[in-house]
């Protein structure tokens, strides 16, 4: 008999703020220079004291009202105490009883909490030394925790994708993984029967595939502990990215190791009483949600999976947008439009350097008039996709790329006779074949006139006239 797989989600989001969360200081954690986004507050020196980022509040507030959590009326900051240079204080400002934000579902999953917190120090260790970095220390952080209820990797996976599209929908956190903006810890616990296994927290986990890989890789490795008879150890692992494999960091350590107890030198939050924070207020300040931005994009006749892809991608999502608008929503221009931003477009953008879709080059009124020349046959779908590359490589209006290189379609019939009676010519021997009974001699034929015409002609006249000239 197998396992089940059970694993819960605690993900970390650097917020976008001015400052960071107790102090003045700028919200800059990878400041080039070491130790320059620092004061007082934030390294901790005696006698200073913390005042809360209201923006930072306010972004929690509204990922809870997006994912229908239940906003507290009443929160409170906790000391979460430890020993580590990354934290000067010595203690973390968290949250413990009181989160902001509880309950809630995304992507299927539920939420248990969504909750405030300061980043740490960045430290680094290296032939002797060790350094740390202040910028980073006190950052606005937020913690989402989900239920044990995922029970494959691609869940997870699938999940953290949804999260990090939301933040960045919402303009809550730039949440790039790889930057650490937003960093995904996995619980991950097998078992035969009803009851929980013993879970282990794997860290390090810097892109979503490393996320997919590593509970695999976990529950793989569980499975072969209790086959062989042994004990899962409750510990947190981290993921080893060259060698694709978990390993053991430290033993697990229980709450009470932390003594929480409530910060005494910030005030209480009382959230109702502030008019920003009504569950109307932050409703109206969020703009469309990736799940109702799909919803429409499908009901526009859209495929799933396309509706999906575009609406996966903040930049692609409002260049879709605003070619939607200049195509003023007409069906058969939609879908046409879709085809070339999935394949042409976005596939020219994951073969350049930068990992993201920019869209500043490509301007959408003008690419709407590209999928307008198409659908009124002015172009052909080969010089359509030659007329994109040059877009996005150089700029320009569609229609004056077509005229500088000869792709407007030719559907003159005058014109294309010509080009016809030259490739009969020619091709004297496939012409011979068609006209003996072999078909798919006319598609060459079609394709020698394309040829001719440098990609100008239009192929269903082509076809026409070659059928016309060839029973003279
Ligand atoms: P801890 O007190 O050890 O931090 P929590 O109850 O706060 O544990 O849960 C932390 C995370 O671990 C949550 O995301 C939760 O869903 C997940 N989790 C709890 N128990 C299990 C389990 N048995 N298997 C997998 N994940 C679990
Ligand atoms: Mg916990």
């Amino acid at each position: 008999m197998s396992y089940r797989t059970t694993i819960g989600l605690e993900v970390h989001a650097e917020l976008s703020t001015r400052t960071k969360m107790f102090c003045t200081s700028k919200n800059e954690p990878l400041a080039a220079e070491p130790n320059t986004n620092i004061c007082p507050v934030c390294l901790a020196h005696p006698g200073t004291l913390p005042t809360i980022n209201k923006e930072a509040v306010r972004h929690v507030l509204r990922v809870g009202t997006a994912i229908g959590g239940t906003l507290a009326d009443f929160a409170e900051f906790d000391r979460k105490s430890y020993f580590y240079p990354d934290i000067p204080k010595g203690y973390q400002i968290s949250q413990y009883e009181y989160p902001l934000v509880s309950g809630g579902e995304l992507a299927g999953v539920a939420i248990t909490r969504v909750h405030l917190e300061e980043d740490t120090a960045r430290s680094s260790h290296g032939a002797g030394v060790s350094l740390v970095d202040y910028n980073r220390a006190g950052v606005p952080l937020m913690e989402l925790v989900t239920e044990p209820v995922i029970h494959d990797a691609e869940t997870a996976g699938r999940f953290a994708r949804e999260l990090q599209l939301l933040l960045r929908t919402i303009g809550a956190s730039h949440a790039n993984l790889e930057k650490g903006e937003m960093r995904v810890e996995a619980n991950i616990s097998i078992s035969k029967t009803d009851a929980f296994g013993t879970k282990v927290e794997v860290k390090n986990l810097n892109s979503f595939r490393s996320v997919e890989r590593a509970i695999a890789y976990e529950v793989a490795r569980q499975a072969a502990v209790l086959d062989e008879g042994g004990t899962v150890v409750q510990e947190t692992r981290g993921w080893d990215e060259n060698s694709q494999k978990t390993f053991s960091q430290r033993a697990k350590e229980g709450s009470a190791d932390y003594r929480y107890f409530p910060e005494p030198d910030l005030p209480k939050l009382l959230l109702s009483e502030v008019p920003e924070f009504s569950s109307e207020a932050l409703t109206a300040s969020l703009p469309e949600l990736p799940w109702d931005k799909r919803a429409r994009y499908a009901a526009l006749g859209l495929k799933e999976e396309d509706a999906a892809f575009l609406g996966s991608d903040i930049m692609r999502a409002a260049f879709f947008d605003r070619v939607l608008a200049a195509c003023a929503n007409d069906a058969k221009l939609v879908s046409l439009a879709a085809n070339y931003v999935v394949s042409d477009i976005a596939g020219w953008y994951a073969k350049q350097e930068s990992a993201d879709e920019e869209y500043g080059g490509i301007d959408a009124e003008e690419f709407a008039e590209l999928i307008r020349m198409i659908a009124s046959g002015e172009l052909s779908s080969r010089g359509a996709k030659d007329i994109l590359l040059r877009m996005l490589e150089e700029g320009g209006s569609p229609r004056a790329l077509a005229e500088a290189h000869g792709l407007l379609q030719v559907s003159d019939t005058n014109a294309l006779r010509e080009a016809v009676k030259a490739v009969l010519l020619e091709h004297s021997a496939a012409a011979d074949e068609y006209r003996a009974g072999k078909e798919a001699s006319l598609q060459f034929l079609v394709g020698q006139g394309m040829k001719a015409t440098r990609g100008a002609g239009n192929p269903a006249v082509l076809k026409e006239l070659l059928i016309e000239e060839l029973s003279r």
